[in-house]
């Protein structure tokens, strides 16, 4: 093993970028991979486009003769693209993507090859998809699943060297409606949002109200490793993350590698990266280094949430493709290595509409302001209320190495507002912050308060959830998620608070017609209930997880295990059944996958362990050893006496790895639980510990064993030779 890693340092440090062709300039290539609505105005009939341009903007209906024209349309595209398959993309319950591929020939009698798609085969695609985790919502008796075309969200193609395909983003649901994807709840979301936004804007007296949207601009964290290095660590190719791995002396401390000059290598990676993402009208804008070295992120520009959240799947994609090209492992684990920062993905979320604009923007006057003061209101309630949802939704093994660590949010959610939103929402709480009516217009002294200064020294960086002058961060997500589902979570936490406010609106408006009067009483009572969520303070420190949990009454759920049974909570079921978002059996459904690939992802990784601790790490230590105790051997023959210390380490270390390992082995043998969270409390506590000692030896045995001797890749190597 060591002669491979010996060889792969080599190679390595003198690894030149690969050669690359001149780059292209944007106009040329943005979005030209993309079946978007310029490219149809250009192919469709004005009726057609029409039709379809309606169904993009209002989700209505497309009739089957526009289907026909449109699938013709995007058929001879693709063609001319030099596609032969199509295929539904979708986005299962796994953080994965999904695609069956059809080739568009047929032949006729003469033994020709024809192409050919139509508008049914455009909207509908059945692929087997008995496969994909449906948590007990599909028996086998009906294992259908159908894919069904989402036309908000464009087809684009997706090239190999040799080839290209057609892709058609979907939905994927059973075939009794069910969904059975993280599309259909975003969608359902985002409906149930704009209803209740609708109320509670029209209660404001406005009268021209488009259809309100969420947005959401997502900022992904990865590490690059060599390839050389990867292939000879099996933990990073099958789990995403070093299982072993001693602490460099090297580590982040020197801070140098944030925003640092970015390596020839990997700015040469960045650029293909990205001229990919353009040709994918995937808006990508900005790029730099990471906290931890071998670190970095990519943030694109921010677009409707569910257009946005198929591009972040995309980019994941896209990203772990082009690294490959580049000689590097993408990793999108959330903490790959041990002691250095992990990757989170900052999901930046906003609601709006074309006629009120940005409602959670502050804006510059106070009408506005008193909208914006209501939705955000909606988010602090929902935060408290739904708090426990919001950590479900970002419960992974993964995620939970990173949750509560060091350098990432914790796994108590709450919200920030900086000092001088706080201050207003406090002040309103206790009356300080009188409504004033003078002469009909609103004068709140709020225009000059809420023009915030959105300076990134303003932001408190320790919180789960913080408002960044007009929007919220959920910094919690994991790197390796679907943005999917904290989308969901927050449009329907949003979509229930706003209904609550809308009904207090009601009552308060006919006790006072003054508005300010009334949302002032409302957000007085809100605050009263939910104000305790409201935190600016060090989120990182233990004096926050104490207070958090013994003052506030806030849930600190540091695992998965402890996380995902909110699930099951009544209020949460009630959540996602009054506003239509997820049946009772969908939302079953969720649980059962989630907590079930929970169980499935620490199984493997304890396998791992297990594997790479015997036949790679015990090995290497005996080897080294019978060389020490020969060699001390042979000196004392000579009559020279030495110490054997290092020796008697190496062979209690490896002895306890040993016994570790085999105590790992039978935790793994017991099977009989009584339920799910039975066998998930089992995993985070016996498995994970287990685990743990395992590598605490191994770890140890890397500090004594010769270097030359090392089977595995150290951490020094894979952070820092690029
Ligand atoms: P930072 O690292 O300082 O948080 P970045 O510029 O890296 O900021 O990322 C911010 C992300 O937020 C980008 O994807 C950006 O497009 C997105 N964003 C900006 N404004 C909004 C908004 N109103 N709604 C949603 N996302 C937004
Ligand atoms: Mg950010």
């Amino acid at each position: 093993g060591n002669a491979s890693r010996l060889a792969a340092i080599n190679a390595i440090t003198n690894a030149k970028p690969i050669s690359t062709e001149m780059p292209a300039p944007l106009n040329e290539i943005w979005a030209s991979d993309v079946f978007n609505l310029a490219t149809m105005e250009e192919s469709l009939s004005k009726n057609a486009f029409k039709a379809v341009k309606e169904t993009v903007h209002t989700g209505a209906v497309l009739d089957a003769a526009t289907a026909d024209v449109v699938a013709a349309a995007m058929k001879d595209w693709a063609l001319s693209k030099g596609a032969k398959f199509f295929s539904h993309i979708f986005y299962p319950m796994t953080n994965a993507t999904a695609e069956k591929h059809d080739g568009f020939i047929v032949t006729n009698s003469d033994g020709n090859a024809i192409t050919e798609f139509t508008g049914s085969l455009l909207i509908k695609g059945e692929p087997d998809g008995s496969s994909f985790p449906n948590g007990s919502l599909r028996m086998t008796n009906a294992a259908r699943g159908y894919t069904a075309w989402d036309p908000s969200s464009p087809a684009y193609i997706m090239n190999t060297p040799n080839g290209a395909t057609l892709m058609i983003p979907s939905v994927f649901m059973s075939w009794t409606g069910e969904a059975l994807d993280k599309k259909i709840p975003l969608l359902r979301s985002t409906s149930a949002m704009d209803k209740a936004a609708k109320k509670v804007l029209t209660l404001m007296g406005e009268t021209e109200i488009s259809p309100l949207n969420s947005s959401c601009g997502a900022e992904q964290e990865y590490f690059l490793v060599d390839e050389k290095f990867a292939a000879s660590r099996p933990d990073l190719l099958l789990a995403g993350r070093t299982l072993f791995g001693a602490q460099p002396a090297k580590g982040q401390q020197f801070d140098d590698h944030y925003f640092g000059a970015i390596p020839e290598r990997v700015q040469v990676f960045m650029q293909d990266f990205e001229d990919q993402l353009y040709r994918l009208g995937i808006p990508a804008k900005t790029h730099h280094n990471e906290v931890a070295p071998g670190q970095f992120e990519i943030a694109p520009y921010y677009e409707a949430a569910n257009v946005a959240a198929d591009h972040q799947q995309l980019l994941m994609t896209v990203l772990k493709k082009t690294a490959k090209k580049h000689g590097f492992l993408a990793l999108l684990h959330e903490k790959p290595f041990a002691g250095v920062n992990g990757s989170g993905k900052h999901v930046n979320w906003s609601v709006g509409n074309s006629t009120q604009g940005n409602l959670l923007d502050p804006g510059n006057t106070p009408e506005k302001n008193l909208n914006f003061l209501l939705f955000c209101g909606a988010v602090i309630r929902g935060v408290h209320k739904y708090g426990p949802l919001l950590r479900a939704t970002i419960a992974s093994a993964s995620n939970d190495h990173r949750l509560g660590a060091n350098e990432a949010p914790p796994a108590i959610l709450s919200v920030y507002l900086g000092d001088q939103l706080e201050k207003v929402f406090k002040d309103i709480q206790t009356g300080n912050l009188e409504p004033s009516v003078c002469g009909g217009v609103m004068d709140l002294g709020l225009s000059q308060i809420l023009t915030f200064t959105r300076d990134p020294g303003d932001r408190n960086r320790t919180s789960p959830f913080a408002f960044t002058g007009n929007r919220f961060e959920f910094r919690a997500v994991g790197s390796s998620q679907s943005v999917s589902g904290p989308l969901v979570a927050m449009n329907t936490m949003l979509a229930d608070s706003l209904e609550w406010i809308a009904g207090k609106l009601e009552t308060a408006l006919a006790a006072n017609s003054d508005h300010t009067v009334a949302v002032f009483a409302v957000l007085k009572e809100l605050m009263e209930e939910h104000g305790k969520v409201i935190f600016g303070g060090d989120g990182y420190s233990a004096e926050w997880h104490e207070k958090a949990v013994e003052e506030r009454g806030l849930k600190n759920t540091p695992t998965t295990a402890d996380a995902l049974p909110a699930f099951k909570d009544e209020s949460v079921q009630t959540l996602f059944e009054s506003t239509g978002v997820l049946s009772p059996i969908e939302l079953k459904s969720r649980y059962e996958v989630y907590s079930e690939q929970y169980i499935l992802s620490i199984e493997v990784e304890a396998k791992l362990a297990i594997d790479m601790a015997t036949t790679g790490i015990y090995p290497a230590a005996m080897g080294y050893l019978s060389e020490l105790t020969s060699a001390i051997n042979s000196a004392s023959s000579a009559g020279i006496s030495m110490d054997s210390s290092v020796a008697a380490s190496i062979a209690s270390n490896a002895d306890a790895m040993m016994k570790a390992v085999a105590s790992l082995q039978q935790a793994l043998q017991v099977h009989d639980f009584e339920c799910v969270e039975g066998h998930m409390r089992y995993c985070a506590d016996t498995i994970c510990g287990l685990m743990n000692d395992v590598r605490g030896y191994a770890d140890t045995l890397e500090g004594l064993v010769a270097d030359s001797a090392w089977p595995f890749p150290k951490y020094s190597e894979m952070l820092f030779i690029k």
